[in-house]
């Protein structure tokens, strides 16, 4: 079992798997040219195999595959179908913009995956354009069909932005509650890489837009996780996670690996274990150490401050760490 200096059990990774993406949305990487990372930069996928395997053997539970746009990967269904083969139990879910999905959703059903998030912040053409430079909300509406298809659990997270995509709070609402899919509103979080132009939208203004339209009230039994979840009277359940207001890091369970093999303990501190080597060598001893190491580390509470000059925020870019 991982167990980190405060008494939190680690059981939970989340594994970027290429910083590379189709979309350049505003909030994450908007000017970067599509040509900025080296694709030799990344640790093949047999080595980040290995590197979950002695996770899961540590008391892994839940693996969540991200990017940067992971289904840019054309070897995700193999690898996923070796973790699963590794391991019937452990929870395999994915992050996606979804825009590769249609095609793909049939085949990473086969390999094993459970769950999918799937990144949707309008439902409007241009808007879609507008936020992520790419005509892509067909790509991901037929996309968000085929999963459904194909049987996987889907949650749909929306970031919402002023003056952007504040008016369609209701409508996005309803489109994931038709369909029986929950819906978890994120608050933006500021860091350097986002576009100066934009501003986020916080929960209590997200909360009293919806209830211009639903009944809720705040679930007294929250699953451990960033989002706090709400249920309408018929029984549909949406979350909003909310940086800005609340502590997650009481009961956070996680850590990072990123695409190039470093372990970041947490989304907002500085500090890292460069696991390269150990994930190179495939040794499941230098393995464990990297990630013991990695959860030793892990200090007590984050150091997200959004008073902070926007400078200082966070270097952290989103399309690194998997968010
Ligand atoms: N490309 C995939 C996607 O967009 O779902 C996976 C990677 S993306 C970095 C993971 C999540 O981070 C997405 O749901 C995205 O909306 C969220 N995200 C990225 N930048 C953010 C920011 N500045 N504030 C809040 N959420 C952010
Ligand atoms: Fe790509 Fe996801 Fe970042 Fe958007 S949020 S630019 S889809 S990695």
């Amino acid at each position: 079992m991982l167990q980190d200096t405060f008494g939190r059990t680690i059981d939970y990774i989340r594994v970027s798997v290429t910083k590379q993406c189709n979309f350049r949305c505003q909030y994450c990487m908007p000017n970067t040219p599509f040509d900025a990372f080296d694709k030799d930069e990344y640790i093949p996928l047999d080595n980040v195999l290995e590197f979950l395997k002695v996770g899961i053997d540590q008391g892994i539970k839940k693996i969540r595959i991200t990017g940067g746009e992971p289904l840019l990967r054309k070897d995700l269904p193999e690898f996923i179908a070796k973790l699963r083969e590794y391991s019937k139990d452990v929870q395999l879910v994915l992050t996606t913009n979804g825009f590769l999905l249609q095609k793909s959703a049939e085949i990473l059903r086969k390999a094993g995956l459970d769950r999918i998030n799937i990144s949707l912040d309008s439902l409007k053409r241009e808007k879609i354009m507008q936020i992520s430079k790419k005509d892509g909300l067909n790509n991901v509406l037929l996309g968000i069909e085929e999963a459904l298809r194909h049987g996987f659990g889907i949650k749909i997270n929306s970031v919402i932005l002023k003056g952007v995509n504040d008016d369609e709070i209701l409508d996005l609402m309803e489109y994931a509650k038709n369909k029986n899919i929950s819906i978890r509103f994120i608050e933006y979080m500021e860091n350097i890489h986002a576009s100066d132009a934009i501003l986020g939208v916080r929960e209590k203004d997200i909360l009293e837009k919806i209830a211009t339209k639903f009944k809720f009230k705040i679930l007294d039994e929250q699953i451990i996780g960033p989002a706090k979840l709400y249920q309408c009277d018929d029984g549909y359940i949406f979350g909003i996670i909310a940086p800005h207001n609340d502590d997650f890091c009481q009961t956070c369970n996680r850590i990072r690996l990123t695409a190039e093999g470093v372990i970041c303990p947490c989304l907002y501190y500085q500090d890292s274990v460069d696991a390269k080597p150990a994930l190179m060598s495939k040794d499941p001893k230098e393995i464990k150490k990297v990630l013991e190491q990695a959860v030793f580390n892990k200090p007590e509470k984050n150091q997200w401050d959004e008073s902070m000059p926007k400078d200082k925020i966070s270097a952290r870019a989103f399309y690194h760490t998997g968010g």
